[in-house]
């Protein structure tokens, strides 16, 4: 990337807020003949509307968002017998968890070391450790529902661009062995294209526990679920405001202000996320959304595909702002995304298609099918978050790696709902936010630019 394109950024244009971006959706690409605005994803599985018989005015449990975090929300508290009431601003399926490239990784961007720095050794271990069962239980959820959703266990390949990045990836892989037994296996440059077929890395590191999914299909499948144990949905329906009633009640302590009338509520779960509004203002001021976005190419024929990607995996880079891809799961089409770094949507596309070819110039000229965006929160601490204020509950904040985490923590806020004792460690992790931040991140370029040096030093060969 020019750094002239860097600094050049227009923040408004950008990072506009949530909700606007959230409204141009459909627009962004326009003018771009053939390449559809929407995910890949939704040709198989669409977002979708749902409305109650009648308004209920009160739910043992309101839920705000209908994605992979409020459904990993609503599943097990209407298991456990409770009355719950999905809230959806727009469809379901309209947030990340259809426009996400569906990799399954679980990750923290905090690495093991600095975890123990700041937390010391025994909790940054269970960080990583509940990133491990959150993983485990996605693949098991899965299965054990049978839902269909193109599960993959095909592991996860991350490319190293200079030799001294995939030393400390290599010692990485070592501890994550040694701490919590996770197979790692280690191909220097000569061993690669049994995998993939790029000149790109001098090395990689593939993990075995980490999968692909139908993004699209898997949130289907979850609100398949949630409507069979009887979860009310209502889409179309925003959440204005969120008060306690009444400090001592056990019954109906909140107080949901919609677009479609009140509701009263014995608790609140928020699974908003990186769409959060300003009818939320405390999530909203810890929360910093950003666009990541992914191109599909047209079918490529899964002889093309299978011979670059001939280890079938998921694959991402050692880079701050690199490149995430995987095969379509029908094995005919390449699927890669990476952050915004341009406010024209054009230009946004072509640095996708530039990445990709940088990694397989084998396709170069390649057509592309669709080009879409979407949101991913980032708490200040990049560390995801479960935490609850003025007694509503927020699992939030999964830094790009929310299909594992999303459902998890959303499971988790409602077995704190239930009070059963399956406690999250991340549970009271400080949440916080900054000065005079209101929830538009005006220093993203800034921060963007600082990530984009940081690549540039490590794409030089040493
Ligand atoms: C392009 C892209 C690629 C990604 N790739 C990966 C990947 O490969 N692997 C991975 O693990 N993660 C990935 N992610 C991240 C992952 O998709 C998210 O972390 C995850 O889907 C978050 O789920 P969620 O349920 O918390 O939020 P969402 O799915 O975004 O749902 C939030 C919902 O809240 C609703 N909402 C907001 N405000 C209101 C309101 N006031 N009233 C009612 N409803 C409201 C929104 O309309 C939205 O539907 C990617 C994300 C994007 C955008």
């Amino acid at each position: 990337m020019q750094a002239s394109n860097v600094i050049n950024l227009h923040l408004h244009e950008l990072y506009p807020s949530a909700k606007q971006a959230y409204q141009t959706t459909t627009e962004v690409d326009a003018g771009m003949t053939n390449i559809s605005s929407e995910p890949y994803w939704w040709a198989a599985a669409p977002p979708q509307d749902f409305e109650m018989d009648s308004w209920p005015t009160r739910a043992d449990v309101v839920i705000i968002g209908g994605g992979y975090t409020g459904f990993g929300a609503a599943i097990p508290l209407a298991r456990a017998g409770l009355d719950v009431v999905i809230l959806e601003r727009d469809q379901i399926g309209s947030g990340a968890s259809t426009r996400n490239g569906g990799i399954t990784s679980g990750n923290l961007r905090v690495s093991l070391d600095k975890l123990t720095k700041k937390f010391g050794k025994e909790k940054a271990t269970a960080f990583y450790r509940e990133g491990k069962t959150a993983r485990e239980d996605l693949f098991d959820f899965i299965k054990a529902e049978k839902i269909e959703c193109d599960l993959q266990n095909c592991g996860r390949l991350v490319g190293a661009l200079r030799p001294d990045s995939f030393e400390s990836m290599k010692r990485a892989a070592e501890k994550l062995n040694v701490f919590l037994n996770i197979k790692t296996k280690v191909f220097e440059r000569a061993d690669l294209p049994d995998y993939i077929d790029t000149s790109r890395y001098c090395g990689g590191i593939l993990r075995d526990d980490i999968g692909g999914i139908h993004p699209a299909k898997l949130l289907n499948g979850m609100c398949k679920i949630a409507l069979a144990e009887s979860v009310k949905i209502s889409t179309q329906t925003k959440v204005l405001s969120v008060s306690k009633t009444n400090q001592t009640s056990t019954t109906s302590d909140f107080r949901v202000e919609t677009s479609r009338g009140l509701i009263s509520a014995g608790h609140v779960i928020s699974a908003t996320n990186a769409y959060t509004d300003k009818g939320q203002p405390w999530l909203r001021r810890r929360l910093v959304p950003v666009i990541s976005e992914m191109i599909a190419t047209k079918e490529l024929g899964e002889n093309m595909v299978r011979s670059l990607m001939p280890g079938l995996n998921m694959y991402s880079e050692a880079l701050e702002l690199g490149h995430y891809y995987r095969p379509s799961p029908d094995g005919k089409r390449i699927l890669l995304g990476g952050r915004r770094m341009s406010p024209d949507p054009t230009k946004a596309r072509d640095r996708l298609i530039s990445g990709l070819t940088s990694i397989f110039p084998q396709l170069s000229g390649v057509s592309i099918s669709n080009h879409w965006f979407g949101f991913v929160a980032f708490p200040f601490d990049q560390l995801p978050k479960l935490a609850v204020h003025d007694g509503v509950i927020y699992p939030a904040g999964f830094c790009g790696s929310g299909t594992v985490w999303a459902r998890w923590l959303g499971q988790k806020a409602a077995h704190m709902v239930l009070d059963d004792l399956q406690d999250s460690v991340f549970q009271g992790v400080p949440f916080r936010t900054m000065p005079f931040y209101s929830g538009d991140p005006w220093f993203l370029p800034l921060a963007m630019n600082f990530y984009a040096i940081q690549d540039k030093f490590k794409t030089t060969t040493k």
